[in-house]
């Protein structure tokens, strides 16, 4: 639904109150309405029903290896970066059933997991999701092998991106070249405005649904001054990224790098947990399961997240292929920066910074490339 037309012309102001109308109208069209609330001390994706659900007034401060939430002095509702989750938990879900067998006599039936019929709207996409959902549409319907379960929940999906007012101590979008604004990809674009009497949202239509949605909403035109006040909150975002990357030639240098000795430093540290993998928006790889009932009568086969931290994902008929974690770091980052763009034509990394701060040793992909980068005379190979 999402991303056909990219921006249309035409600001608008909504007020909290017509977010809060957005929401259920959305609710109301049949979607399951999914964006951010507070759970377990973190800012997460969850069902949301009003903007009563939203993390009003909180925000987040990350470093390598840590998170928390505080108080923010003003009560805006988008005013944190991205947490633990992303949205690939329900567009790729950690669990799909694919088919289920059943013994009937000598007869064996085997089914097809029905595709899903759930329509989302998410509300609050930030521009590093929106490409890192679109990577994740190259790998699952780019291909010749589309994965009709993801298919089916990608063209039902509704997106309300927020351009990012706050930028967080870990992310690097605009290195990447990926954020803090919401370029296409999305339905509703909005950009809030902190006020003192609540705050106000700069929109924007990205698709005929999203232009026809706001038409029915209460609103007015932005005057050219609070269309100036969106564009300086993104630059200010742009200026406060909490980490860089220097993005330029970083294929070149990895491929270059397979021996650097950074390889092994980085090893000493990394406890291969695979939460990287986990919490990274584009990390698609899975491993197929089977389970059988206790009665004998059926089974299933099912595809879970899998990791390339783990030593049986690259297990191949007697052995792993990746059995140090300094083999499995290695494959981790030079796949994500480098034989990615291989494969799909882009990095995989949107510069998001989750897998630097939910690391548990807070191991650092910036500075990862760094060292490489500065080291870079020091190659073996
Ligand atoms: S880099 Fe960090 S999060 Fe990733 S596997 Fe190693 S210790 Fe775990
Ligand atoms: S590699 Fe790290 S910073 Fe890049 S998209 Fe994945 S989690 Fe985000």
């Amino acid at each position: 639904m999402n991303g056909a037309l990219g921006q249309m012309a035409g600001k608008a102001i909504l007020t909290t109150d017509g977010v809060d109308t957005l929401l259920t109208t959305l609710k109301s069209l049949g979607y399951r309405v999914v964006g951010p609330r507070l759970r377990d001390e973190a800012i997460v994706y969850d069902d949301i029903a009003s903007v009563s659900d939203l993390p009003c007034g909180w925000t987040d401060e990350q470093e390598a290896g840590s998170y928390r939430l505080t108080r923010r002095p003003d009560g805006a509702l988008f005013g944190y970066a991205v947490g633990p989750h992303s949205w690939k938990q329900f567009l790729h879900p950690p669990l799909q059933r694919l088919w289920r067998q059943t013994r009937r006599g000598s007869e064996v039936e085997v089914v097809a997991e029905p595709l899903p019929e759930e329509r989302f709207a998410f509300i609050g996409v930030r521009a590093c999701e929106l490409n890192a959902i679109a990577i994740q549409d190259r790998v699952f319907l780019g291909g010749g092998h589309v994965d009709r379960h993801y298919e089916a929940r990608r063209n039902n999906t509704f997106i309300v991106a927020v351009n990012c007012s706050k930028a967080g101590g870990t992310c690097f979008c605009a290195s990447m070249g990926s954020g803090p604004r919401a370029v296409a990809g999305f339905d509703i674009a909005m950009t809030e405005i902190p006020d003192c009497d609540g705050p106000q949202f700069v929109v924007e239509a990205g698709s005929e649904p999203g232009k026809n949605l706001l038409a029915g909403l209460s609103q007015r035109p932005a005057t050219d001054q609070e269309a100036a006040k969106a564009e300086q909150v993104i630059a200010e975002t742009t200026a406060g990224m909490g980490r860089e990357m220097e993005a330029m030639g970083l294929r070149e240098l990895l491929m270059a790098n397979r021996d650097h000795a950074q390889w092994d430093e980085v090893a000493e540290r990394c406890l291969t947990c695979g939460n990287c993998t986990m919490v990274c928006p584009t990390c698609f790889c899975t491993a197929v399961e089977d389970q059988s009932d206790l009665d004998g009568r059926g089974s299933s086969r099912s595809s879970r997240w899998d990791s390339c931290f783990t030593m049986d994902f690259s297990y191949i008929h007697g052995g792993s292929v990746r059995s140090s974690p300094r083999s499995r770091y290695r494959q981790w980052m030079t796949h994500k920066l480098a034989t990615w763009i291989d494969q799909f034509g882009t990095s995989g990394c949107v510069g998001c910074g989750r897998c630097i701060t939910w690391c548990p040793v807070g191991i650092d992909i910036t500075e990862e490339v760094r060292a490489i980068r500065g080291g870079a005379a020091e190659t073996g190979s």
